[in-house]
């Protein structure tokens, strides 16, 4: 694929270098943000699974406006490390650990954050059923750290597959928040069946006390929570985000958009600062990458023998 083919295909893709966000996910949240009016008076905000960081690039501009107000802390985790961003603390770390919490806890001065925002994905498998669980599993941790750090009547928002044991989850965050909406925006692509949960209005149980336990590995939810029926049912409502002139995330566009300027191709804001592909780019940079079609012309170097 050409470099300037993927900006072809992918709309959101191309105006993220356009607008200078490390990745296209920046518009997912701008757009859930139009919809729910996440930001207002935010001034501690959490973004787990940060990497590469476009969330908190959201977040540093929102939140720290054009005065970049220092009274605005903002944390990003990931267990990748991420290029640095102004306003942002990073800390690499894994969601489901108890003491990443306390780490988090520790740069607000033990003060508890206003929003807490998710974007987590494994690494798919392209097992639908696995990717669903392991999905599931990762949005259950950040609920678990939300538990931690949030303050009552905070806002929380993080990524889920909609896949058919969805509703146990929504009955589980139904638990913690007082509204719980399904919303997918215009950026997120049809063909996907990623969409974001938006809770708001955190009210634990009384008595609640945080802990980093799994419900969905506790064997007493032996429910089909789709054959609930009556109060114990719950619909979460299903909304469509983002302004319906947006750009279509499943269409092709042009690379002429504006007949009035011509197209130039951008390199993206932030490449990868340690991607699993740098010991083949060194060897391609080298010439000792070896090429399927005329193997006698190279060095005979290996990718294998250059790794031990
Ligand atoms: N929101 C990000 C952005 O806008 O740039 C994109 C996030 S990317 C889709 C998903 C991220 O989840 C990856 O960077 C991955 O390292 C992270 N992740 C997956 N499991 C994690 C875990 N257990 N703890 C922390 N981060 C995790």
């Amino acid at each position: 694929m050409g470099r300037s083919s993927k900006d072809k295909r992918d709309i959101y893709y191309r105006l993220a270098k356009e607008e200078g966000w490390r990745a296209r996910s920046a518009f997912k949240l701008l757009q859930l943000d139009e919809e729910f009016n996440l930001f207002k008076g935010v001034s501690r905000a959490v973004d787990l699974c940060a990497a590469p960081g476009s969330w908190s690039q959201v977040l540093s501009r929102k939140l720290r406006g054009k005065d970049k107000s220092e009274e605005v802390k903002i944390v990003a985790v990931d267990l990748q490390a991420m290029a640095p961003l102004p306003g942002v603390t990073q800390i690499q770390g894994d969601i489901t650990k108890i003491s990443t919490a306390q780490e988090i806890i520790r740069h607000f001065e033990g003060q508890s954050a206003d929003l807490v925002v998710c974007d987590g994905a494994p690494d798919v498998t392209g097992l639908h059923d696995v990717d669903e669980y392991i999905q599931a599993q990762l949005l259950l941790a950040a609920l678990n750290i939300t538990t931690h750090v949030l303050k009552p009547g905070g806002n929380f928002v993080a990524k889920i597959f909609r896949g058919k044991d969805v509703t146990l989850l929504y009955s589980q965050l139904k638990i913690f928040f007082s509204s719980v909406t399904c919303a997918k925006p215009r950026s997120s692509r049809n063909s996907s069946i990623e969409a974001f949960v938006v809770c708001q209005n955190y009210s634990p149980p009384e008595g609640y006390v945080p802990n980093m336990s799994n419900p969905l590995l506790d064997h007493s939810y032996d429910v089909d929570f789709n054959q609930l029926e009556g109060p114990n049912r719950i619909i979460v409502p299903f909304l469509a985000c983002g302004d319906l002139s947006a750009f279509d995330s499943d269409r092709t566009y042009p690379l002429q958009l504006d007949s009035s300027k011509e197209y130039q191709y951008l390199p993206p804001t932030q490449p990868p600062i340690r991607p699993p592909y740098q010991q083949a780019c060194q060897l391609r940079k080298n010439n000792l990458l070896a090429k399927e079609d005329s193997p006698s012309d190279l060095p005979s170097v290996s990718f294998h023998s250059l790794a031990q």
